[in-house]
């Protein structure tokens, strides 16, 4: 690669470029960061991140240290090493350069193990310690970096950023000081750009006054751009990000948010301090009122011009340009009534707050004074809770104030816009929206500015509130509307059993003309695998090959976790229209509802969550059904007769104006391949083990003759049409005795009831009957029984594991509108699955 001439480079502007840790992910994707960088000309300051996930891994390690967990310890630093030593391997060629890097990453590795083992034995993970086990992540990313750009055929040296940075010394979330970086970066970097070198600092840390290193908070990588850009008085800072750049709100929680092409630096640095992810809090602190314009740009497609955000103002159209969401927060009330009127509570309410170095991100007062509340991370609230009761003890003693409470489980949104001050009816037209769509406004705040208004609501109604306001203010208009979102859907596997498995293979085989959609996670009882570019098909395969073999997600390089905490991970990734995919027949019920909050939308095949009682069923469909724009949606036609169209066949019905009065019918494969066989003169403990054998029944062949799962599909299909009741009590197959015996005992026992059945099968067919355990649902009641049905009927001459079901309606009332076919085995259940991705992603 040619080098420029040092002279020349000189005279065009300094820049500075941040790269997130989503853009260093791998080999390839640094060789691209460092190609971009090689082929800019004027002189350079790089920020990189630590690569994806690093920071995870390393704080997790420092967690682990405190349960003295030492197999997870050595575990998370191989880890490190392995992804470190293959990234640089992959990068350059032997030699002394690849070496000295390998070499660094072994100190480092085995640096950190060290040192989890030291806060093992003090038993207090104090925020110091966590710094200096974090650092390391930046420092080796910041390091490969500018290996790869010499590699490149650029001039690049390494700085480290306890050389540059200076900080407070408040570890964890430490504040830069301006003057002294200031000083240091031009002593240390301007010769260097000079010199005609790409200077590589690495992002997030700092150096306290006492010469330790510091980090200034998740994210941090931001403000280390922006405090250098300062520094350095640079033209601009450039964050190159897995996002086209700041959108009009989170893709995750808002589909079709869009790309705002511009921002004011005063606006961005709401958005920033609301929470939204994109954005450090605290990065536009130092740019802010200068000269120094910030772009956030898309790594995955650099040609594009991203978000500029700068001191000019633009889109005078859109009063409100953004919101932010923040989840996981709580709000904190200090209330009395002998509040009213005294003053100073709300000064040595927040002395109070600031005492414990807490960050209070909205402020809410009643106009009745008789409270004073805020919002913070739920993490925090007791603390502050604690803090601030100390402080009153006294007014608590004598009842002037009632009480200090916390309110976990809270998000809070922000509107932002700077034409918010001069257009009037901006929080009425929030508010209306809100109201439309029964969403519960909790407590509400103003800005003085007036350039934006805050609410919380509780963290369930988060997506849906975030997403009726957003569609108020039509954002996604902004710029023209163009889609800032990728078009991929993507898909999360609750569950990797038969039917998860099949679907992953019918999903990687594309089909013409639908939309594209990829699995980027996989979820069991153990773990979760993610990879927000998708899962490759050679690695589904081999997955499902390995989980036949009875391993676990946990086992085969996933990560161990609970399906809470997997989804929390999930949804802090760019995932585009996530669904999550329930194939598991477990109670799931919550964790459907948590994904729902995440912004996920729900496509199930197991029928447990929606048999729950009608409250909870209800919880579950109500933010699908309330219709608001770009809501969640949940979808659940695989959960009776397998792909067969039933539930789509009702809300054809009912959209075109019929109304159905009753369903009715055969909706159980194994029953029905049981009672076919014996009504054919099998004999029934033959034809229950065939059913095992072929794979139609449970190992356990109780679980099916119970009854209990047709009595959960004849339930869904009785709320389908207005049921509110209690579940059926369905007729249970298995005799009596061996209902709790063991399973071999049952199979051995099984055949002395082989003549009872015998018996009755001949009666009903001297009667021109057959038996058939047959579902009926209608408005009011819903059962689920062995019947005995005319040989000739529809349901009679079924055959197999096919199902049937017959809808009676205002329509079809003397001869019932059928549906029959195959409903069982997993790959029709794994087209209806797919069927219902299909038309969540393609609307
Ligand atoms: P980096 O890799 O630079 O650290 P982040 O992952 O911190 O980038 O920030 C990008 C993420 O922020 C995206 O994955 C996106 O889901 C989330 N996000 C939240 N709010 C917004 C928004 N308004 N615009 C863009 N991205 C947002
Ligand atoms: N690596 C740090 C983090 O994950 C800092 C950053 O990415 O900006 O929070
Ligand atoms: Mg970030």
């Amino acid at each position: 690669m040619a080098r420029t001439a040092p002279r020349s480079r000189r005279r065009e502007p300094l820049e500075v470029w941040k790269f997130g840790g989503a853009s260093l992910a791998s080999a390839e994707q640094i060789e691209k960061a460092a190609a971009l960088i090689a082929r800019h000309s004027g002189p350079l300051v790089v920020v990189p991140s630590a690569l994806a996930g690093i920071t995870d891994l390393l704080l997790e390690g420092a967690r682990q240290a405190m349960t003295g967990n030492r197999a997870e310890i050595a575990r998370l630093s191989a880890t490190f090493l392995r992804r470190h030593r293959d990234v640089v391997r992959a990068l350059l060629p032997s030699g002394t350069p690849r070496r000295k890097l390998l070499a660094t990453i072994d100190i480092a590795a085995r640096e950190y193990r060290e040192l989890c083992a030291a806060v093992g034995l003090l038993d207090n993970l104090a925020p110091r310690a966590s710094d200096r086990l974090v650092s390391r992540g930046e420092r080796m990313s910041a390091q490969i970096l500018t290996a790869a750009l010499i590699q490149a055929g650029r001039r690049a040296v390494y700085i480290d950023a306890v050389d540059v940075v200076e900080t407070d010394e408040h570890h964890g979330s430490a504040a830069p000081n301006l003057t002294e970086t200031r000083r240091r970066a031009r002593k240390l970097l301007l010769p260097r750009l000079a010199a005609g070198s790409v200077v590589v600092v690495p992002g997030f840390i700092g150096r306290a006054p006492d010469g330790s290193v510091t980090t200034m908070g998740r994210g941090g990588t931001d403000l280390s751009a922006t405090l250098l850009a300062r520094a350095l008085n640079a033209k601009r800072v450039v964050l190159w990000k897995d996002v086209p750049g700041i959108l009009t709100a989170d893709p995750r929680l808002v589909p079709d948010a869009r790309l705002i092409p511009q921002l004011h630096h005063r606006e961005a640095g709401e958005v920033a301090h609301y929470g939204a992810k994109v954005l450090h809090p605290r990065a536009l602190i130092p740019i802010a009122g200068t000269r120094v314009e910030m772009r956030v740009r898309s790594f995955l497609n650099p040609d594009a011009p991203g978000t500029e955000v700068s001191a000019r103002r633009s889109l005078e159209a859109y009063p409100v340009k953004a919101l932010a969401i923040v989840r996981d927060q709580a709000i904190v009330t200090v209330a009395g009534k002998g509040m009213a009127g005294v003053h100073g509570i709300a000064a040595r309410t927040f002395s109070a707050v600031e005492a414990e170095r807490l960050s209070v991100s909205t402020i809410f007062q009643a106009s009745s004074e008789s409270s004073i509340g805020f919002t913070l991370p739920e993490s925090e609230a007791d603390r502050a809770v604690k803090s601030i009761r100390q402080m009153f003890s006294g007014e608590i003693t004598s009842g002037l104030i009632d009480n200090v409470t916390a309110k976990p489980g809270m998000a809070v949104l922000a509107v932002v816009g700077d034409g918010m001050a001069g257009t009037p009816g901006i929080a009425a037209r929030v508010f209306s929206a809100l109201a439309t769509a029964k969403i519960n406004v909790v407590a509400i705040a103003q800005g003085s500015s007036e350039r934006n208004i805050s609410f919380a609501v509780s963290g369930a109604d988060a997506a849906d509130a975030a997403r009726c306001v957003h569609a108020a203010f039509q954002l996604s208009k902004i710029g023209g509307g163009r889609a800032a979102a990728t078009t991929w859907t993507d898909v999360v596997l609750l569950g990797f059993g038969r039917v998860g498995r099949e679907l992953a293979d019918q999903i990687a085989a594309p089909v013409d003309n639908q939309p594209p959609v990829r699995v980027v996670g996989l979820l069991d009882r153990s773990g979760f695998i993610f990879e927000p570019r998708g899962i490759s098909r050679r690695r589904l395969l081999d997955l499902a090959h390995q989980k036949d073999g009875g391993a676990l997600i946990s086992s085969l390089g996933g990560r161990k976790a609970n399906a809470a905490e997997a989804l929390t991970t999930m949804a802090a990734h760019a995932v585009s229209r996530p669904i999550i995919v329930d194939v598991t027949s477990e109670e799931t019920g919550d964790l459907l509802r948590a994904a729902i909050g995440h912004g996920f939308n729900v496509v199930l095949a197991n029928k447990k969550p929606l048999a729950e009682s009608w409250e909870r069923y209800n919880a579950l469909l109500r933010p699908s059904e309330n219709g608001v724009p770009g809501g969640p949606r949940v979808k659940y036609e695989a959960t009776v007769g397998a792909g067969l169209p039933i539930i789509d066949t009702f809300k054809k019905l009912v959209e075109t104006g019929d109304r159905v009065l009753r369903v009715e019918g055969c909706v159980s494969g194994t029953l029905m391949y049981i009672m076919s066989a014996v009504s054919q003169g099998a004999r029934f403990s033959e034809a229950v083990r065939e059913a095992v054998e072929k794979g139609y029944a449970e190992p356990d062949a109780r679980e099916d003759l119970s009854g209990m799962d047709a009595g959960r599909k004849g339930l869904i299909l009785a709320r389908l049409l207005g049921y509110h009741g209690t579940a059926p009590s369905p007729q249970s197959l298995v005799p009596e005795q061996l209902r709790s015996v063991a399973i071999d005992q049952f199979f051995a026992k099984l055949p002395s009831f082989d003549k009872e059945w015998a018996d009755r099968a001949a009666r009903e067919q001297r009667n021109g009957r057959v038996l058939r355990y047959v579902v009926t649902a209608t408005p009011r009641s819903v059962s689920a029984k062995l019947a005995a049905v005319p040989a000739s009927s529809p349901m009679g001459s079924l055959e197999g594991t096919r199902n049937l079901i017959a809808f009676t309606t205002r329509r079809y009332r003397n001869e019932p509108l059928v549906v029959s076919g195959p409903g069982a085995g997993p790959a029709v259940t794994a087209a209806g699955i797919l069927n219902d991705i299909y038309s969540l992603a393609g609307r």
